[in-house]
């Protein structure tokens, strides 16, 4: 099983494991220190308990540096330590501090699933209940595991299992932070994605329909004028027929290809549906519009298609429109629509505009 947060970038992991090695190799210190500290208050029980600890860490070490699930290490460090402070408090009793570190295990099974877990309440009240259990056997009861009584002051092992409690937690919480913002990061690069692929065409690779119309209502909201003009190849269906399917969809790529170059950087060029393109020109009079579409109408006329050693060619006929801005988009498209068709009833292969 994975660690929820983990996304599967792999160097993502390769970072995750080396920070959680890292962690490794600190608590394996941490535990050194205790274990010196049990042994010479011969309290042995806990030294062995903690040589056992330093064992854990290694291994947790090496288990993380060669790939190791990190999901599984942090369940298993959350027991080994949940034990050790338990065990550490029946032994020393509540002045050293050992039950902190119960505490501060709480966030541990959340960061760890994000699913609504039962066992994740459960364990917080096992928890909850622990550390009540062993506040009230610890002040009414006193030390019961052992008849050692520590002689070294308190204060110093209060102190360090106090700060050991803080990082715990200051780690907890920025790693969980640090997940976040990176699973943030990674939804908005595919929405940015699903919003690109959403909004072309897949064959010619021009915006469609979808995008067209956030284009237009930007220029709307500017109240800019603009030219549009929808082209619609000539006798398509001919081109289908003659060379077959993948042939027009070849030409239908190359004419999107002209009508691209032919359009200036501030303008637009999706294709409408079938074999209509649409182009669209900011800030332009319909005399300049119609100027740019008749350059257009020529270099599509002039193109050269080659098909299984067979040479043709392919004519288009357009309908332009002149907007002042703030007409509906239907009006606009309408109008460009109709003079496209007085073109295609006029012979075809010229370009017709209206204001
Ligand atoms: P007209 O001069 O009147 O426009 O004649 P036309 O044959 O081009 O007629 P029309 O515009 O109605 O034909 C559109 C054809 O375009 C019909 C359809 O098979 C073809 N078509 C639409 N989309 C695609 C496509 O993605 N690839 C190919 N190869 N053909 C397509
Ligand atoms: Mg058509
Ligand atoms: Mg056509």
């Amino acid at each position: 099983m994975k660690l929820k947060h983990e996304t599967s970038d792999p160097s993502n992991t390769n970072k995750n494991s080396k920070i959680f090695s890292l962690l490794s190799l600190i608590a394996m210190s941490a535990h050194i220190l205790y274990m010196i500290f049990f042994f010479s208050c011969k309290i042995n029980f806990m030294g062995f308990v903690n040589i056992f600890s330093v064992a854990f860490y290694i291994f947790g070490f090496f288990y993380l540096r060669r790939g190791g699930s990190i999901y599984r290490f942090m369940i298993m460090t959350m027991f080994e330590v949940y034990i050790h402070a338990i065990l550490a408090t029946l032994f020393t009793g509540w002045a050293y501090g050992f039950q902190l570190i119960v505490i501060c295990l709480i966030p541990v099974p959340y960061m760890l699933t994000l699913k609504r877990d039962k066992m994740v309440y459960l364990y917080s009240a096992m928890n909850i209940t622990s550390f009540a259990v062993l506040r009230i056997v610890s002040c009414n009861v006193g030390v019961i595991l052992t008849d050692v009584r520590i002689k070294s002051d308190p204060s110093i092992l209060y102190i360090y299992n106090s700060i050991s409690s803080f990082l715990i937690i200051i780690f907890i919480t920025s790693y969980f932070k640090i997940s976040n913002q990176k699973l943030n990061k990674k939804l908005h690069e595919q929405n940015l994605e699903l919003k690109r692929v959403a909004s072309v065409d897949a064959l010619t690779g021009l915006y469609n329909r979808y995008a067209m119309n956030e284009f237009i209502e930007q220029i709307e909201k500017k109240g800019e004028e603009y030219c549009v003009a929808i082209m619609d190849i000539d006798f398509f269906k001919k081109v289908n027929d003659t060379y077959g399917h993948s042939a027009g969809d070849m030409v239908l790529v190359e004419v999107a290809k002209i009508l691209q170059s032919c359009v200036p950087e501030n303008g637009f060029v999706c294709r409408w549906g079938g074999e209509e393109m649409l182009m669209l020109f900011p800030k332009l009079s319909l005399k300049d519009g119609i100027g740019m579409v008749e350059k257009t109408r020529k270099q599509i006329e002039r193109t050269n298609f080659l098909w299984k050693d067979k040479h043709f060619s392919v004519t288009a006929t357009f309908g332009v429109c002149y907007t002042k801005g703030g007409e509906s988009l239907d009006k606009t498209i309408k109008k460009a629509d109709d003079s496209l068709y007085k073109g295609k009833d006029s012979g075809r292969n010229c370009v017709v505009g209206a204001a």
